[in-house]
């Protein structure tokens, strides 16, 4: 059975999903996004993807045609679709189509595109022994420019610092903020941990406020972990005792090297560890 794709309320076959070339989201990057899990046929947290992909159309003066229950039943239509249980979801609303010229005016009906698929994680034994990262040169979008918080179809600044890390060897980048600041990662959120503290980003560091982020921040609190969120260095994570990165695909991710240094005793630690079984159990509703 072919995979089918949604757009704009209708079900194509994956050959036949397609938009035009003048549409603004291929031209410019002018469009939004969201990346969600479905576990055992329910996603995880679909409201807050859903918050959060209104308030960044918001922020780009995007109106999303329908409403948020309209979009939620559209998503759980597609994967019923696809007879997906356990899946990966990306949700996409484009500018529509327009003009070779920047004009956002000129585009009269923004596009809903959703795609099902099959996951595809890091490979497993990244979640036994953790990631290798490096901080990329590239750092992260300037808020003023255009925030992180806008979870936009222009990923370029991410792109460019993913190449960076896959050109030394990693599969994941640090990306820092204007200020030298740690931000996050070129798609996951990032996490240290320090004398049984957890120390996690603020939003105003310049960050996606990740979904996955905000449950483990949860979590931490039910456990009796005390999290902060606060800005932290590079130099932070050298000296941390443990580190992971979080995000609706990657889960909870243990990392153990940056920039050629290793993090506490190079293993992925017992925080890291307790908080991923957490996780896990939380997403498959225990
Ligand atoms: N930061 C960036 C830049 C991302 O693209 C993502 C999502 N892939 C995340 C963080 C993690 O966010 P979430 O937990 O909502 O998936």
């Amino acid at each position: 059975m072919a995979l089918k794709v949604f757009i704009n309320g209708e079900l194509f076959d994956k050959d036949d999903a397609k938009i035009s070339v003048f549409d603004h989201g291929l031209l410019f990057g002018d469009g939004i996004f969201e990346g969600m899990r479905a576990y055992s046929g329910k996603v995880f947290e679909m409201g807050p993807h859903l918050d959060r992909l209104w308030e960044s159309a918001r922020a780009i003066h995007l109106e999303i045609p329908g409403t948020k229950d309209e979009m939620a039943a559209a998503v759980n239509q597609t994967l019923q679709a696809n007879e997906l249980s356990d899946a990966y979801v990306r949700l996409i609303v484009t500018r529509g189509t327009g003009t070779l010229g920047l004009d956002a005016h000129l585009c009269k009906n923004p596009q809903v595109i959703i795609i099902t698929d099959k996951i595809s994680l890091y490979p497993e034994k990244f979640y036994e022994e953790g990631l290798d990262l490096v901080t990329a040169a590239t750092i992260r979008n300037h808020p003023a420019a255009l925030s992180p918080r806008v979870k936009s179809l222009n990923y370029l600044n991410n792109i460019l610092a993913k190449i960076e890390g896959a050109r030394a060897g990693c599969v994941e980048a640090l990306m820092l903020n204007h200020k030298g600041e740690v931000a996050e990662c070129t798609g996951d959120n990032i996490f240290i941990v320090r004398k049984g503290k957890l120390l996690t980003p603020p939003i105003d560091a310049g960050i996606l406020e990740g979904i996955t982020r905000n449950a483990v921040i949860q979590l931490a609190a039910k456990l009796g972990i005390e999290c902060l969120e606060q800005p932290f260095t590079r130099h932070d994570v050298f000296v941390c005792d443990e580190c992971f990165l979080t995000g609706s695909a990657a889960e909870v991710i243990p990392v153990v090297r940056l920039d050629d240094r290793s993090i506490g005793d190079g293993k992925p630690g017992p925080m890291t560890q307790q908080l991923r079984k957490a996780f896990t159990a939380l997403v498959h509703g225990s």
